[in-house]
């Protein structure tokens, strides 16, 4: 049996429920002189855990980090309109593309919602919020319409960081990581969220996002969140 690793790199496996971390047993056969054979190829899944019921959790009032605006990154106007949810889980996301490297501000925001409406056919930006390597936290679709991130959508906020956080690529700034950590306080509080509603891409579709590195952080994240809000109640 192999160690259990997360779910899952783009395209290597397909799973029609949800689930965290899989493993893989491949049996292998050979009679004397031959060439080994698979036998057999065993895959075993580990259900993802479900989030308290949307709103069970006290509000908490905690300030929104300083936002840029739609119209102070250019953002063109959605085509079709939006879907309106009420928000119970939090998705993080990371860009892939743009990296760090390739990151120039609001022209990259444009870029990542032209990308979106008219490569995707979607209505807009699909994401919620985004968030700069310079800290700098970009309006996305209202958190009360239905993005386009993480299906299935509803009810989900979609937040992405720029940059690629897989392994040995791009690192999470201590400034990005801050804006963040007081987005997803903001919005736990402002929407009723537990804590663990906030959740990565990969546990929804079968991709590595957000990136082994930004992955790896979630557990703690999700702590100086819960940190913030119960200093909020007091
Ligand atoms: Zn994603």
């Amino acid at each position: 049996m192999s160690r259990w690793k997360p779910l899952i790199r783009e395209g290597e496996l397909l799973l029609n429920s949800p689930a965290r971390s899989f493993q893989v047993r491949i049996v292998l056969y050979s009679a004397a002189e031959e060439t080994p054979r698979v036998k057999a190829v065993v895959v075993q899944t580990v259900m993802r855990r479900e989030p308290a019921a949307a709103g069970t959790i006290e509000a908490a009032t905690i300030p929104m980090p300083e936002l840029t605006t739609r119209a102070a990154w250019g953002a063109k106007p959605p085509r079709d309109g939006y879907n309106t949810q009420t928000p119970h889980m939090i998705v993080v996301h990371h860009a892939f593309q743009p990296d760090h490297a390739a990151y120039t501000g609001p022209a990259t925001i444009r870029g990542i919602q032209k990308f979106h409406m008219e490569d995707r056919g979607w209505s807009d930006i699909g994401y919620h919020f985004l968030i700069g390597p310079d800290g700098k936290l970009y309006e996305g679709r209202p958190p009360t319409a239905v993005g386009a991130h993480s299906p299935p959508n509803t009810g989900k906020i979609g937040i992405c960081a720029i940059g690629n956080f897989e392994t040995g690529q791009d690192t999470i700034t201590p400034v990005q990581r801050d804006v963040l950590v007081r987005v997803l306080a903001h919005l736990c509080g402002q929407y009723r969220v537990a804590t663990d509603g906030i959740r990565a891409h990969r546990e929804f579709q079968s991709t590595s996002c957000p990136g082994e590195t930004l992955f790896a952080q979630l557990p703690k994240i999700r702590d100086e969140v819960a940190g913030m809000i119960q200093q909020a109640r007091r």
